[in-house]
């Protein structure tokens, strides 16, 4: 043995707040600096039925101690069984085969994977400010800013990018922007990506990272129908969005537009890393044995513990939560906007939340954001930064919110304010 190595945290896991989590219990943060914080970020919509829930917690100690891994394409575990089955309680019509993975990346991948294999045709469309991971498939389909592609091209080809209705960036009102975005759609699928080379559309039903823009249902259904004319797959991202976050347990039931993929993760397992894509046996078995998957996929704690998640979701009516406290918390961001010009738009959907900031121009304005962020952490509430231009904030909080935490939350972002 020679001296230790003094090691420290790579600078690309650089944090945003100074915070060091001790314990975490609901919606609360127990930190090493003895504070408590109220945690708005969730792990960025991870721990849907917040920090630890009893039930999570008990089911993924009792699948600890009989088994932890058993590689899905050679053993198969009873969790995977049971999450499968009990997913076929929330899933739409149809979507009757479930693929597993770690996370949301892997899960991206796997559906391009699948849409290009079922299809035959190369390319895939995304939408302008959307996220999809930072592995370099789904890196090349994120465009909520440059830093996800810059800097490690070429990325994967085959992927072109539509407008997003972002009406409030183009100063248009929604019906305006949704036309203009479907139009361009038109354009693209008749100058850039023929319908003959598009295998797959992909679109989350909120942008994520992007900014926390709600897809209007008239933009999801217009996708549809072009999915439908040219037999291309429409893959729902609802890596973020799902799991009863938007008010729904599906982001895209926001719409009357049923996708052919739908891709899940984050809030599944409560904070265990798993990931799934869900589609119909018909188009699921285009991908042949062992074409899809990993070492670690589906792994059987994190599947105890996405069962667990699903049954207290239902039993204590979490996605009911989220719509009325989401519909709280948009109207308290909204009054704040009232009061505060820096505030260019307060909107989203459920419990995904956002306030984007501009500066007396009306223009993107990320340090305001980032001093949101910084200074609410001395009022005890931890936010999130995002959108591709950095200028927004995003209000995150876990499902089990209650009246009293979102009250308490809107205050102390109104005094950071
Ligand atoms: N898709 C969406 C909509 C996301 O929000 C994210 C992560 O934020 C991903 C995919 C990538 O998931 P992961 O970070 O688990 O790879």
């Amino acid at each position: 043995m020679t001296a230790s190595t003094r090691t420290h945290l790579s600078p690309a896991l650089k944090q945003a707040t100074p915070v060091v989590v001790d314990y975490a219990a609901g919606s609360w943060i127990y930190g090493t600096d003895g504070n408590r914080y109220l945690d708005f970020t969730t792990g960025i919509g991870v721990t849907s039925t917040g920090h630890c829930h009893p039930r999570v917690v008990e089911a993924a100690r009792e699948q600890v101690g009989k088994i932890i891994h058993a590689q899905y394409t050679t053993v198969m575990h009873k969790p995977l069984l049971a999450l499968t089955e009990k997913l076929g309680d929330f899933l739409p019509d149809g979507f009757d085969s479930v693929f597993y993975a770690n996370s949301g990346s892997e899960a991206v991948e796997a559906s391009i994977r699948l849409a290009r294999m079922a299809t035959g045709r190369p390319n895939i469309v995304a939408f302008h400010g959307g996220f999809h991971g930072r592995t370099v498939a789904a890196a090349s389909l994120t465009t909520a800013g440059t830093k996800f592609r810059s800097g490690f091209s070429p990325i994967m080809g085959g992927v072109h990018i539509a407008p997003f209705p972002y009406a409030f960036r183009y100063g248009w009102d929604m019906d305006t922007a949704v036309a203009f975005a479907l139009q361009e759609l038109d354009y693209l699928l008749a100058t850039m990506s023929s319908p003959a080379d598009t295998a797959a559309f992909i679109i989350e039903p909120v942008l994520g990272d992007g900014g926390y823009l709600p897809t209007p249902p008239e933009f999801l259904e217009g996708i549809r129908r072009r999915a439908d004319e040219h037999g291309i797959v429409l893959i729902v991202d609802e890596v973020q969005a799902g799991v009863g976050r938007t008010g729904k347990f599906w982001g895209h039931e926001h719409s009357a537009a049923k996708p052919d993929i739908v891709i899940t993760a984050k809030g599944l397992a409560s904070g265990f890393p798993i990931s799934a894509i869900a589609a119909s046996t018909e188009l699921m078995s285009k991908a042949w044995p062992g074409s899809q998957g990993g070492t670690y996929g589906g792994n059987a704690v994190a599947a105890a513990a996405a069962v667990a998640t699903l049954d207290v979701v239902r039993d204590e009516g979490l996605v009911e939560n989220a719509a009325k406290q989401g519909a709280v918390l948009l109207d308290g961001l909204k009054a704040l906007k009232e009061q505060y010009s820096a505030i260019g738009d307060a909107r989203g959907l459920g419990l995904m939340q956002a306030l984007e900031f501009v500066d007396e121009n009306g223009k993107p304005d990320a340090a305001a954001a980032a001093r949101v962020q910084q200074t609410a952490i001395s009022e005890g509430l931890l936010l999130l930064t995002c959108g591709a231009l950095g200028n927004v904030v995003r209000v995150i909080p876990a499902l089990v919110v209650t009246d009293d935490e979102m009250a308490e939350g809107l205050d102390a972002i109104g005094r950071t304010l």
